[in-house]
């Protein structure tokens, strides 16, 4: 309502009638000084939301408006006074990538949000799952998390929050060096390249962590049983203000394209003998694709399923194959004839979809040893399991593709896995209350009567039940109900 100038992406053509695609312009929309809107346009408010209200979301119709010629963002691409287009990318392909490549910030912090939703619903449905008690033999009442059912659906989530913070973390470093040199003018190697690979790597992560911490938070929420449904838990509040970004900043489905984009350039590359472009050095290893698609499970004992060499072996070579299907999906509709655009559309499901969704987890995976590395000693046995389990966890839902494409037969590695994954559950049981008290913010901000540190669930709760304004009213009709005629029978 307040809102004065608009950031606006829009189709350029100019006057030859040649459609150069997307490009950002600064448009202004209202009078600074009055706030009203000027001729041409209609600009409104879109109304309440399902959640996060805090924000208003505007409308706006634009009829024969005009804007100078100046106001087109023009880093990437210029219109010079004769109506010229002049670009400094000589793919015009790539225009489009370039101007998206700057919204990389903002889904950076959606990431760094989206750590601390996952690190509040885990610290409050764990917390709840060690204090809680229910059912067991001879009237003795055991604690939830003791149930290995209750372990396997919430620790998974509390791996995948502690991996997470810590790429994020390592990530955004890499990010803001590389952000901070280009700004002061200092040269970069392979500048360009690295906007690309970082264009990519945000493109599918922001899809993994923001759908995951959503199924995150509704697991959590069930794992509190009724309690969680109490507003005072607030696991319904983290689960609505999260959902909306798997939409907001590029809704995850459309966004991922773009990693899909990237990665079978370099695919295409790798095949054709040329030089992977990876300054960051997230696949390189595609130089190898023969080798990597050789590879072949051989494990006998679960404790080599969970060693990092097993868990990136595998996941490299699920790129590879995901790479490889993709390509020859995607080729083969090309061959009957579709274009670019409808093979793209064609090759998504199962295909390029999966694709991005495996490079999203293995970035998550070895970003996360980098800073495993250089972690205190005494955090390294802790956490290289919450990582073998957040890397095996992720793997079971590639287990189709895994025998699919013959990396393995047989029943071992299934049943292999799955086991790894309970026996890691179990071995968690003991510390994981330590490592949510570690992930989650103060009482205070986690605002949960359920999530306290204190651990004295059964007093917060009562305390919360008797201070509800109204608790112990009686209702102001209740003469009416008392009042009714009696029945006869
Ligand atoms: C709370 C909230 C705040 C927002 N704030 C802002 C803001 O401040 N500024 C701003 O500019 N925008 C804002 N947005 C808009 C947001 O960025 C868009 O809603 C989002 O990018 C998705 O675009 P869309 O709504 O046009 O969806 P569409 O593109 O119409 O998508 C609808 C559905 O179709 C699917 N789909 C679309 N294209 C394809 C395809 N090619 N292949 C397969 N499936 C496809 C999508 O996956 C999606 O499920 C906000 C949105 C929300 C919910």
């Amino acid at each position: 309502r307040t809102c004065t100038h608009t950031l606006l992406f829009a189709q350029l053509i100019t006057p030859d009638g040649t459609n150069h695609g997307l490009h950002g312009f600064l448009v202004p929309i209202r009078n600074p000084d009055t706030l009203e809107t000027y001729p041409g346009l209609i600009v409104g408010d879109m109304g309440e939301k399902i959640g996060v209200n805090g924000i208003d979301n505007g409308f706006i119709m634009f009829n024969q408006y005009r804007i100078p010629r100046e106001n087109l963002l023009n880093r990437t691409a210029d219109v010079t006074e004769e109506g010229v287009y002049e670009s400094s990318f000589s793919d015009p392909s790539k225009i489009l990538g370039a101007a998206l490549e700057n919204l990389s910030a903002g889904r950076i912090g959606i990431m760094q949000e989206s750590c601390h939703s996952i690190a509040s619903a885990v610290a409050i449905a764990i917390r709840y799952a060690a204090t809680r008690t229910q059912f067991g033999e001879r009237d003795n009442e055991i604690s939830l998390i003791e149930y290995e059912l209750h372990q396997w659906r919430l620790f998974g989530y509390v791996a995948a929050a502690v991996v997470f913070r810590m790429y994020i973390e390592n990530f955004s470093r890499v990010y803001l060096s590389i952000v901070e040199k280009s700004n002061a003018g200092m040269k970069v190697d392979n500048l360009s390249e690295a906007v690309s690979e970082i264009h990519a790597m945000v493109s599918c992560s922001k899809p993994l962590l923001t759908w995951t911490v959503l199924s995150a938070a509704q697991q959590c929420r069930e794992a509190c049983g009724g309690h969680g449904y109490l507003k005072s838990a607030n696991l319904g509040d983290i689960r609505s203000n999260h959902e909306a970004t798997v939409t907001y900043e590029g809704d995850n489905n459309v966004l991922s394209q773009q990693t899909g984009n990237w990665l079978l350039r370099q695919f295409h590359a790798a095949r054709s003998g040329g030089a992977v472009d990876s300054p960051l050095n997230t696949v390189t290893f595609l130089m190898d694709w023969q080798r990597w698609l050789g590879a072949k499970f051989r494990c006998t004992k679960t404790d080599e399923l969970k060693s990092r060499e097993f868990i990136t072996t595998t996941y490299r070579w699920l790129i590879c194959y995901l790479l490889k299907q993709t390509h020859e999906k995607y080729e083969s509709e090309i061959a009957k004839g579709l274009t670019k655009f409808e093979a793209r559309a064609k090759s998504q499901v199962y295909k390029w979809r999966d694709l991005t969704k495996t490079y999203a987890e293995y970035l998550a995976i070895i970003f996360f040893l980098e800073s495993l590395d250089k972690k205190e000693k005494s955090l390294q046995p802790v956490l290289t399991k919450l990582f073998s389990l957040y890397g095996l966890w992720s793997l079971d839902q590639h287990l189709v593709e895994l025998y699919q494409g013959g990396y393995s037969q047989g029943e071992s590695l299934a049943r292999l896995l799955r086991e790894a994954v309970l026996e890691l559950c179990s071995e968690l049981k003991g510390e994981v209350v330590g490592v949510v008290d570690a992930l989650a913010p103060t009482d205070f901000v986690l605002n949960s009567v359920l999530g306290k540190s204190d651990g004295n669930l059964y007093q917060n709760i009562q305390k919360a039940f008797f201070s509800h304004p109204g608790a112990f009213e009686r209702a102001p009709w209740w003469r009416d109900v008392v009042s009714l005629p009696r029945s006869k029978i």
